[in-house]
C-alpha cells in the first residue's frame, strides 16, 4: 500500500515508521523542515496525571508503554544514531493549595485510580521529600509514578530516521496544493508545490493545520489553533526532580474557555534549564509573544516554587497546539471522502500521544486489528461533526 503523510512532525514521523515498519510504502512531505512546527514548541511531557478517565487516558496509557520500548528500539533501529532523545522517566508530582484545591484533586484522583493509573496521595511531608522546593502554602499533593518526558524535537528526529531506515521517504520544503482524484470521486494523491504524489491513501498528520490541510483536500475537519507560550530559564544545579504543577493545569487542559488560561507546569530538562509553563488562548495564528502572559506564567510559577523568583529567564517561545473542541485525538477514515485520513487534534498531548496513535492508525489503516478501540477517536463523531 502507498501511503503519502502530510505533515513531518512528532505524528506524521511516528505514523510514518508504524507504517513502514508493517511494509506500506510511506512518503512523507512538509513544507518546512521536519520538526519544525508545533513538535519542536512543547515542553514534552508524557502525561497520565492531567487525564480524567476515558479513552484519552487509555490512549496515553498505551503510549506510554510504546515510549518506554522505544528508548532501546529507536536507538537499534537507527545504528546508535540516537542513543537518547532524553526520555526521563522521572514521574509527576501534582500539588494542591487550599481545601477546595486539595479535595478536587483526591477526587481526580481517586478516579484515575479506579481506572488504573499509579496515583499516590502524599502527605505535604511526603510532597516535600520528593519536591523540597514546593511553596509553604502547599496543603496536599499526589504522586505519578508513571508520567515521563522527552525531547519532543529530537524524538520526532529519531522516529523519522527509524522510518527513513524501514523505507520511507522525507521530502521537506513540499507544500501540498490540492487533491488528485479519480472519476468516482476517490482521493488518488495529491498536488505540491514540486509536482503531483499518487497514493492508496493520504494520512493529514499537519497538527494546527489539519483543518485547513483537509479544506484543501475538499473534506470538513473541525481541528484549529490553541496558542501556548513557554519561559525558559538559564541553566542551573538541579532543583526540580519531577514534573511539577498545580491543580489549575488540569483544569486548564480540559477547559473550552476561548480567553486566555494561564497554569503551572515546572520541570527540569536533561540540559539544566527550566522549562516553565503554559498559556492556552484561542488567537488563531497570532503568533505574538504576550510579556503580559509570560509575566503571568512567571507569577503563578514562583507562587508554586519560590526559588524561582531567583531565575534568569533565558527565553521565551510558543506554538499552537492542535486543538479539537470535543479534546479527544481524530484517528481514522474520513467518513466521506474515500483514501482520506486522519492522525490529529491530540492538543497539548501529541507528544506523549503520538506513538499509540502511530500503532492504531497503522493497523487499522492496513485492516489489522487494533490494539484498542478507535471509536472515540473517529473522524466522523458526532461532537466533531456538531463543531463543523
Ligand atoms: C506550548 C506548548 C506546550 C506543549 N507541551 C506538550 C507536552 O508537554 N506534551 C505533549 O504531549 N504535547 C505538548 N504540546 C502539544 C504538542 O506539541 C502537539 O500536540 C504535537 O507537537 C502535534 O504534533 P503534530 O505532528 O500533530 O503537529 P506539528 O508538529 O505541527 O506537525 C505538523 C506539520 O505539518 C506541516 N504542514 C502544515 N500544513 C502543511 C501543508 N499544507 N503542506 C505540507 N506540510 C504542512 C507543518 O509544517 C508541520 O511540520 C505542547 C504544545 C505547545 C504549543
Amino acid at each position: 500500500m502507498k501511503v503519502l503523510i502530510i505533515g513531518a512532525g512528532i505524528v506524521g514521523a511516528a505514523c510514518a515508521r508504524s507504517l513502514a515498519r508493517r511494509g506500506a510504502t510511506v512518503t512523507v512531505i512538509d513544507r518546512g523542515a521536519p520538526a519544525g512546527a508545533t513538535s519542536a514548541a512543547g515542553e514534552g511531557n508524557l502525561l497520565v496525571s492531567d487525564k480524567a478517565p476515558g479513552a484519552e487516558l487509555d490512549l496515553a496509557r498505551y503510549s506510554l508503554g510504546l515510549w518506554a520500548s522505544l528508548r532501546t528500539e529507536l536507538a537499534a533501529e537507527t545504528n546508535g544514531a540516537f542513543a537518547s532523545f532524553e526520555y526521563q522517566p522521572k514521574g509527576g508530582v501534582v500539588a494542591a493549595s487550599g481545601e477546595a484545591a486539595a479535595a478536587a484533586l483526591s477526587r481526580f484522583a481517586e478516579a484515575q485510580r479506579r481506572a488504573g493509573v499509579d496515583a499516590r496521595p502524599l502527605s505535604v511531608q511526603e510532597a516535600r521529600a520528593l519536591e523540597p522546593e514546593l511553596a509553604a502554602s502547599i496543603t496536599s499533593a499526589v504522586h505519578y509514578p508513571e508520567d515521563a518526558q522527552v525531547q519532543p524535537a529530537i524524538a520526532t528526529e529519531a522516529l523519522l530516521a527509524s522510518a527513513r531506515a524501514a523505507g520511507a521517504r522525507v521530502l521537506a520544503h513540499t507544500t501540498l496544493t490540492g487533491p488528485l482524484r479519480d472519476g468516482a470521486g476517490r482521493l488518488v494523491g495529491v498536488t505540491t508545490s514540486n509536482g503531483p504524489l499518487e497514493a492508496d491513501a493520504v494520512l493529514v498528520a499537519a497538527g494546527p493545520w489539519s483543518g485547513e490541510v483537509a479544506r484543501t483536500l475538499g473534506a470538513t475537519l473541525a481541528v484549529g489553533p490553541r496558542k501556548g507560550l513557554l519561559l525558559v530559564t538559564a541553566r542551573m544545579p538541579q532543583r526540580i526532580w519531577h514534573k511539577v504543577y498545580d491543580t489549575s493545569y488540569v483544569g486548564a487542559v480540559q477547559s473550552d474557555e476561548r480567553d486566555l488560561a494561564t497554569s503551572t507546569v515546572v520541570e527540569s530538562t536533561a540540559s539544566g534549564t527550566v522549562l516553565i509553563g503554559s498559556s492556552r488562548q484561542d488567537v488563531g495564528f497570532d503568533g505574538t509573544i504576550d510579556v503580559a502572559v509570560l509575566a503571568e506564567i512567571a507569577r503563578k510559577a514562583i507562587a508554586l516554587m519560590p526559588f524561582l523568583a531567583e531565575a534568569t529567564v533565558i527565553r521565551a517561545y510558543g506554538g499552537f497546539r492542535p486543538f479539537s473542541r470535543d479534546h479527544l485525538p481524530v484517528i481514522g477514515a474520513d467518513p466521506d471522502l474515500d483514501g482520506l485520513w486522519y492522525a490529529t487534534g491530540h492538543e497539548g498531548a501529541g507528544i506523549g500521544l503520538a506513538p499509540g496513535t502511530a500503532e492504531l492508525l497503522a493497523a487499522a489503516m492496513l485492516g489489522e486489528p487494533t490494539a484498542m478501540s478507535l471509536d472515540p477517536f473517529a473522524p466522523g463523531r458526532p461532537s466533531l461533526r456538531e463543531v463543523a
